[in-house]
């Protein structure tokens, strides 16, 4: 018979996230797909002289993993710039260790100069530094004085300069607070101390990159690229995207540059009205329903309250401790009017666009709920499978009006170990804070959904999306709401098999089958079997993108202390 595989692999825990036929011991590929998955002797039908035959040695095989949320583009920046973040992601954890890790940077990255010269930080966060403040233009100078440093706050909400980026930023004793933003001051002085709020830090930013630089724009998408590699994903969200970004995804994807699948969801929004929607640019990009030299966008994306850990999610009840300045009875804020976001939902129907939506207060889910109904009897009988994204303080009764209404949730587990504490202590009180990121309510509805790491939120790390969605352990080892743990092949269906089901992808991805795409992964360690406490540890070995190899691990540490310039990538 003319049956013949380009690769077979074998010899170690083959997991094919399909319910029905949950484990196998060998599976053949051919010309990118997989062609037979099952015992040995059986897949070993198709070994031919020409077969590669791949000894997995005790390591596991599984579909490569579905981004069902996170920011390719952002990652990029994230990869360009030293890893300041806290432990256990980084060495963040005092102004002297994030100066120390700024050094090395500089003396081992290429991409100061990639960036004219700038150089990144990213991921401190203030309240986790033994000083518990922002690092200061002093601190920074004490690096250098010659070079800009600019340092990007794990909310990207903030931004410490030095004087030399401040100079470039044209940020002086005279500047005044621009309108959304706040330039910090030396203690009784007009003098910037180095550290910018919101606008004031977005404004400074871009004028640090090098104006009209298309390559540099591709070159960060890519970085961002490798680094979802190395955590196993096959198919990656650029989860809200500019005009630009958008762009710079389709001119990348011409170019051949694309290893994994992208797929893009651009802000429908654009400063708050609905100029994105209307031609010519949303005239010349259309919602692709494939690929197109592994790039496609999925939809659209809007944005309805903030985050919970910096209290600007919007609740139906007040924060626990409301921010400074703020009155006790503050709840937070929704940014986009009903009617807008009506509009928004019956554009996306009429047009069969699919729909994600940042909602993390429950409040601002009401109003998604609320205008969704309203929507779909604006244009009734038309299913783009819209997804509520985060929802971390999704109600059970809104669980309920998710199913009823075909709401599809993806949900933030790592929240439980972030920011779980702060949860519990600050942001919403010990309660509340029990049934964050409510997945127990969705198993037990037999419900779908996925999760996620919005990266660079936190890195676009696989595993410990599955340790939180199992274990809910927060930092200080607290188990924050255990009638939502998940068990793992449940976590593991949530960034396989449903979030390719929830990308309209069920079909070619997400769990190991003949017929499907092999985007396949192989990690140290089976999952479903390592000790619960080490799921997190698991490192990815190898990532396949339609049987051809698109990412190696060499070095034996964990995956997530490899920034974009010391692992091992395969050209
Ligand atoms: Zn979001
Ligand atoms: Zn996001």
């Amino acid at each position: 018979m003319g049956w013949s595989a380009d690769t077979i692999y074998h010899g170690g825990p083959i997991v094919t996230m399909v319910d029905d036929n949950p484990s196998a011991e060998a599976l053949a590929v051919k010309a990118g797909r997989i062609v037979a998955v099952g015992d040995l002797k059986t897949v070993s039908r198709y070994r031919r002289g020409c077969t590669r035959v791949v000894d997995l040695k005790g390591h596991a095989l599984l579909p490569g993993f579905i981004d069902a949320h996170g920011h390719a583009s952002m990652v990029g920046m994230q990869a360009m710039s030293a890893n300041i973040l806290p432990a256990p992601d980084g060495p963040g954890g005092s102004v002297a260790s994030v100066l120390q890790a700024l050094r090395e940077h500089i003396r081992t990255s290429p991409y100061p100069d990639r960036l004219n010269g700038l150089v990144l930080g990213f991921g401190y966060d203030d309240s986790l530094l033994d000083e518990k403040r922002h690092p200061t233009r002093d601190d920074l100078d004490a690096v250098s004085s010659e070079v800009p440093i600019v340092l990007i706050h794990q909310s990207s909400h903030f931004g410490a300069f030095n004087s030399k980026a401040l100079a470039m930023a044209g940020i002086t004793a005279d500047t005044p607070d621009p309108p959304g933003g706040v330039i910090r001051r030396r203690p009784g002085s007009n003098e910037p101390d180095g550290v910018l709020e919101e606008v004031a830090f977005f404004d400074s930013l871009g004028k640090m990159f090098p104006a009209n630089d298309a390559q540099l724009a591709v070159d960060m998408l890519l970085a961002g690229q490798a680094m979802y590699l190395r955590y196993g994903y096959t198919t990656i969200q650029d989860g809200r995207t500019s005009a630009a970004q958008t762009q710079v995804g389709m001119l990348a994807a011409e170019r051949g540059l694309l290893k994994a699948d992208i797929v893009a969801y651009p802000d429908v929004l654009d400063a708050g009205n609905l100029s994105l929607m209307a031609p010519p640019w949303f005239h010349d990009v259309r919602v692709t329903p494939s690929y197109r030299n592994r790039f496609r966008i999925g939809g659209i994306k809007l944005t309805l309250d903030g985050s919970p850990q910096g209290k600007t999610a919007w609740l139906t009840q007040p924060y626990a401790e409301p921010p400074a300045g703020r009155a006790p009875d503050y709840a937070g804020y929704g940014v986009v009017d009903d009617a807008v976001v009506r509009a928004v939902f019956t554009q996306a129907l009429r047009n069969h666009w699919q729909f994600l939506v940042h909602a993390n207060g429950d409040r601002a889910i009401d109003q998604m709920l609320a205008q969704f109904a309203l929507a779909k009897e604006d244009v009734p009988g038309v299913d783009v499978k819209p997804v509520l994204i985060h929802g971390q303080t999704l109600r059970e009764d809104q669980v309920d009006r998710l199913q009823t209404l075909g709401i599809f949730p993806s949900l933030f587990p790592m929240h439980t170990f972030y920011w779980g504490d702060w949860h519990r202590t600050s942001v919403l009180g010990p309660e509340r804070a029990e049934n964050i990121s409510p997945t127990g309510w969705l198993v037990r509805r037999g419900m779908p959904f996925t999760t996620h790491h919005d990266a660079p939120v936190a890195f676009p790390d696989a595993m410990r999306v599955v340790a939180s969605a199992v274990n809910r352990s927060t930092r200080s080892g607290y188990v924050l709401g255990a009638h939502h743990r998940i068990d793992r092949w449940t976590a593991l269906k949530t960034i396989t098999s449903w979030a390719a089901d929830q990308h309209f992808e069920g079909a070619s991805k997400g769990s190991l089958a003949p017929g499907k795409l092999a985007d396949l992964m192989i990690l140290s360690d089976n999952p479903l079997t390592v000790d619960a406490s080490k799921i997190a540890d698991i490192r990815v070995l190898e990532t396949v993108k339609e049987g051809r190899t698109i990412h190696e691990a060499r070095a034996q540490i964990p995956a997530r202390w490899l920034t974009a310039s010391g692992a091992g990538d395969v050209p």
